[in-house]
């Protein structure tokens, strides 16, 4: 496989490691040399850098998803969470083992959408609205179209292939927004899951007033405007939640000339106080482009903050909120797990698999082949 490898340019070297975490780290370097192109270990931008240094390839979930897509490797070892994984055995062929070193790599923010409590608010809102399903609209109808993010469980990405919707990341969600928009006739709108925020800063993003956007609480009374654009989900990010305005204010009032760049899992006045937001890779770019000696605060999770910072000598990089924890379900992802899944594939073993059940393969294909067709 030939691609271009967005590896961050950081010297690692064993020399800052402990005996046992150095011993771990040969070992990993060599079972991977003995595996050859038989394997590829593709590491999230949240991963911790003693299993960043073992990534082939290293990016945000859309463009692990696209690199998974286009590899041909017989075992994909994916250093990330468990939607991403399901993401990747989706879009690989049946042949290909797509491994997640810990199989409690989780993401509370995916937990917080289930498929009964989509399906429930589904039917609900197309009763109330009068919107149609596109999977059974005639031609002119308004339609409501599901729209998950890439953090979600592969059912959810099902149930949007299944009714007319589509997969988005934070890379490309106005986009796929204005797809959506395109397929919903001019009364049509978007239920967006699961995360509130990324729907709502992406929606500002394109002109919908705040008035046309509603949140929905499965089990609550939920109230929807009659002009209702865009109905978000309730879900958030535990991570990018504790970013708030008031830690801009402090850094701006300490540093008049600096930068801040967040996240657009943010909430929407963190994400209106920046300078700039996007997505894990637009936030790498961001940084890379400016001048010596600016100094910047990063609002995203802080593996990938303190890299930043390692990997550009040139600027001062930090944290926009000090004391912020590391994405505790990404930080399962130790060396000793990733390690683990080597010794057992080198002995013929395929460990922690993640397999997606073919009932819903194939409306998650859909929607996440819908999502990689459309040009960002
Ligand atoms: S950073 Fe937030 S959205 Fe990403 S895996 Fe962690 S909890 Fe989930």
């Amino acid at each position: 496989m030939t691609m271009s490898l967005p590896m961050c340019a950081i010297d690692f070297t064993n020399d800052a490691m402990g005996p046992e975490e150095a011993a771990i780290a040969d070992r990993i370097a060599e079972l991977k040399q003995q595996m050859g192109e038989d394997l590829l270990i593709l590491g999230h931008h949240y991963q911790r850098d003693q299993i960043v240094m073992h990534a082939d390839l290293l990016g945000d979930s859309f463009l692990l998803s696209e690199l998974a897509a286009k590899s041909n490797a017989k075992n994909i070892i994916f250093c990330g969470v468990h939607f991403m994984a399901e993401s990747a055995d989706i879009l690989t062929s049946d042949d290909q083992n797509v491994i997640l070193p810990n199989m409690r790599a989780g993401c509370s923010m995916a937990d917080m959408a289930a498929l009964n409590e989509v399906e429930i608010a589904w039917e609900e809102i197309l009763e109330r609205s009068g919107l149609s399903d596109p999977a059974t609209a005639s031609e002119g109808d308004s339609c409501l179209i599901p729209v998950t993010y890439m953090n979600s469980a592969a059912e959810l990405k099902d149930f949007c292939g299944r009714h007319g919707g589509i997969v988005c990341t934070s890379s490309n969600a106005a986009g796929i927004l204005q797809w959506a928009y395109d397929r919903a006739g001019p009364n049509g709108a978007v239920l967006f899951f699961p995360d509130q925020h990324l729907g709502r800063n992406t929606g500002i993003s394109m002109g919908i007033d705040l008035e046309q956007m509603a949140v929905w609480t499965p089990g609550q009374e939920n109230s929807l405007p009659d002009d209702v654009k865009i109905i978000l989900w309730h879900g958030f990010c535990s991570v990018h939640k504790r970013f708030t305005v008031a830690q801009i204010e402090s850094f701006r009032k300490e540093n008049p000339d600096g930068l801040v760049v967040v996240h657009p899992e943010c909430p929407m006045e963190v994400v209106q106080a920046a300078d700039a937001n996007g997505s894990t890779e637009f936030i790498r770019r961001y940084v890379a482009q400016q001048s010596p000696g600016t100094k910047i605060a990063v609002g995203t999770e802080i593996n990938m903050v303190a890299r930043l910072d390692a990997t550009h000598d040139e600027l001062d990089i930090q944290c926009l909120e000090p004391t912020v924890c590391p994405c505790s379900t990404m930080y399962m992802i130790h060396p000793a797990y990733l390690l683990d899944v080597l010794e057992r594939l080198a002995e013929g073993e395929v460990p922690n698999q993640v397999i997606v059940e073919k009932s819903i393969q194939h409306g998650a294909k859909v929607a996440l082949e819908r999502m990689l067709s459309i040009k960002q």
